[in-house]
Formats: C-alpha cells, sequence, structure tokens
C-alpha cells in the first residue's frame, strides 16, 4: 500500500467532546458529525461518541447514516427537509428537524406524519443565510403551537463570526436570539464551538460543537492546544522519492518552483485528488523526521514534493507527517488561505482512515 493513511485518534475525539460540555456547565450537546464527521468518518466517529447526548448532521442523507449506528439517538437534521416525503421519513426515522424556511413550514402543516417530530426553528438573527426573521418566527411558532404534527418546539440560530469574539454582529445576534425569550420553547440552542468558548451568554439549553470535537481550533487566532483541545486526525505518510535537483532546474507541473541552488527534493504520496489543496504555495509547512520543511512546485492530482535541506538524512521511506500531532492542521490550513473546517472535511475517500483508542 502506499505511504498515507489518515490515522483517528478516537480518544482525543471524546475528550474534545467532554471538554465542549465542561466548558458550558455541563450542558448536553449535539455532536456536529456533518460531511462525514467533517472528514473522519462519520460511523467510526458516532459509535465512539457514545456519550454523546445527540448529533446534528447537515440533510436527511446523512440522518439516515447516523440513524443505522444509532437507534435511539437524538439526531438534528441543521438544514431540516425538502417535501412531504422527506417529512414522512423524518417522522419515521425519529428525527429533530430543523424548519428554516416558509416552504418547509407550509410543506410541514400540509403533511399527515406517521408520528409528531422534535422541531427547531430556526432564527435568522443577523447571518442571512436561513431562518425566519423575527416577525416570522413568532408567526411560525404561533402556527406550529399545538400542531398535530409537532411534538416539540424548539428554537435555534447560529453565529456568522463567533470565530472572532469582538465583531459587533456577535452582540447583535445574542440581542436577536434573546428577544424571542418570551415565546415558549422547549429549548434552545445557540453555540457552535466559537461560542461555546467565547460566550457564556450563548450557551442556553444544547450545545453543538463540531470543530472543536475535531480539535482544531474554530478562532484564527487561539492554537487548538491553548484551548485544551487534541487533535484528532494525524495524516501521515512517507517519502517516495528523493533526488537532488542542479540549480536553475524546475520541479512540479508548470516549472513554476526552480531551484536556487543545488537543492534536495523529496517526493510524497498525497496531491490534490486526497484532498491537500492545490492552492498550496511553496513554502507550506510539512513534517518530515519531525522537523518542517517547505512544500516547493505546485501540488499535484497525487504527489506533493517538498524542499529536504533541513533533514540530510532523509531518504525514500522516512516518515512525514502533513497535518496532525505535530503540525497542527490549522496552521497548514493558514498557509493554504484557508481554515482547518476545509481541509479536513475535503479529505478524500481514497485516503484509508485508521481508527485508534
Ligand atoms: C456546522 C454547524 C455547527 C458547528 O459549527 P463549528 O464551528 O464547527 O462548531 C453548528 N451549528 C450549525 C447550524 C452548523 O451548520
Amino acid at each position: 500500500m502506499r505511504p498515507l493513511v489518515a490515522h483517528v485518534d478516537l480518544s482525543a475525539l471524546r475528550h474534545n467532546y467532554a471538554l465542549a460540555r465542561r466548558e458550558a456547565g455541563d450542558r448536553p450537546a449535539f455532536a456536529v458529525v456533518k460531511a462525514n464527521a467533517y472528514g473522519h468518518g462519520v460511523r467510526a466517529v458516532v459509535e465512539a461518541l457514545d456519550e454523546a447526548d445527540g448529533f446534528a448532521v447537515a440533510c436527511l442523507e446523512e440522518a439516515l447514516e447516523v440513524r443505522r449506528c444509532r437507534p435511539q439517538a437524538r439526531i438534528l437534521v441543521l438544514q431540516g427537509v425538502f417535501g412531504s416525503e422527506d417529512w414522512q421519513h423524518a417522522a419515521q426515522l425519529g428525527l429533530d428537524v430543523a424548519v428554516q424556511g416558509r416552504e418547509q413550514l407550509e410543506s410541514l402543516l400540509a403533511c399527515q406524519v406517521v408520528q409528531p417530530l422534535r422541531l427547531w426553528l430556526k432564527l435568522d438573527s443577523g447571518m442571512h443565510r436561513l431562518g425566519f426573521d423575527l416577525a416570522a418566527l413568532r408567526e411560525a411558532h404561533a402556527r406550529l403551537q399545538g400542531a398535530a404534527q409537532v411534538a416539540e418546539l424548539n428554537l435555534f440560530s447560529h453565529f456568522a463570526c463567533a470565530d472572532l469574539p469582538e465583531h459587533p454582529l456577535n452582540r447583535q445576534q445574542l440581542d436577536a436570539f434573546t428577544a424571542l425569550d418570551d415565546l415558549s420553547f422547549t429549548q434552545r440552542s445557540l453555540a457552535n464551538s466559537a461560542a461555546i468558548f467565547a460566550c457564556r451568554a450563548a450557551h442556553r439549553d444544547w450545545l453543538r460543537p463540531g470543530i472543536m470535537l475535531y480539535g482544531a481550533s474554530p478562532f484564527v487566532e487561539r492554537p487548538a492546544a491553548t484551548l485544551g483541545l487534541q487533535p484528532v486526525m494525524h495524516l501521515q505518510g512517507a517519502l517516495i522519492g528523493v533526488r537532488e535537483v542542479a540549480a536553475g532546474e524546475s520541479v512540479g507541473y508548470g516549472a513554476s518552483w526552480v531551484a536556487a541552488q543545488p537543492t534536495r527534493i523529496g517526493t510524497l504520496s498525497c496531491g490534490y485528488a486526497d484532498g491537500y489543496p492545490r492552492s498550496a504555495p511553496p513554502g507550506t509547512p510539512v513534517l518530515v523526521a519531525g522537523r518542517r520543511v517547505p512544500l516547493v512546485g505546485r501540488v499535484s492530482m497525487d504527489m506533493l514534493t517538498v524542499d529536504l535541506s533541513a533533514v540530510p538524512e532523509a531518504q525514500v521511506g522516512t516518515p512525514v507527517e502533513l497535518w496532525g500531532r505535530t503540525l497542527p492542521v490549522d496552521e497548514v490550513a493558514s498557509a493554504c488561505g484557508t481554515i482547518g473546517y476545509e481541509l479536513l472535511s475535503k479529505l478524500a475517500a481514497r485516503v484509508p482512515r485508521h481508527y485508534h483508542g
């Protein structure tokens, strides 16, 4: 087998879930496992989190997969469902479902579901992506209260800038959410990972930690380790080629990188078809034999190349970490102009996941 494996540390995952709850006064938490558990493998993650109070996913397709492993758990569908067949299906599966727009509300009320559902009305508190504004939400609440389709009526909303705790939109969104405190809801949920750490007033009844479960930071400026998080994914490989290139020679597609001096180049079996971003610029850090070396040349579909000058003893077979325990995914993401969320969730299906702990 080629040397490229994503090692997934399930005990770190459990540590991070426990930390999420502890940071917020031990409130119940939907572990957010959308997008294949941010690339970690949803089945293994859901099975490992046997203590979780519930799970949250983006869509019905993902909920189905979680339901298969967890016949009893609460599973919240964050984008809601689309049409009467979906409502029926969600009722059969006993899901918690978001209602984020007028069409979803109407299609539910036009439907006779096999059993009433736990609903989560979504407030558009300022992100302006999904949800009802304050007036429309009151109206939706009035129509759903007591309706035959409703087992439980809950409220949720989502922050646009929780990763920047000083941003004024956070206060605005919190105020909008609080402005509905006079309505009767069974429970309320507002906090994602960033708000769990940075906004006590947002904790309310249910937490929705995502990225922090996987040990990456929800903040631009606070490294995950300083938050007490443990990285869960360790993307590891080994050099599959080593060569000397002379000054003036280029490396990789487009001959875009040219050696300024004689340089030892290492080649790794990891490319953009594995989920490593093609946009990674020269200088993006890669760990070879425990030392940071710069990526050079363009990332290709199945390979990338690094400058081995700092590791003269490196040879074919020398271990490499793309991100993980020693090289935080957030650092690689930042070098690539993106966030840890994207690197983790885009890790391709062809990269084997090995589970530990
Ligand atoms: C993805 C998502 C979350 C989790 O966000 P993190 O920043 O990963 O903690 C919470 N709520 C909603 C609605 C989401 O879409």
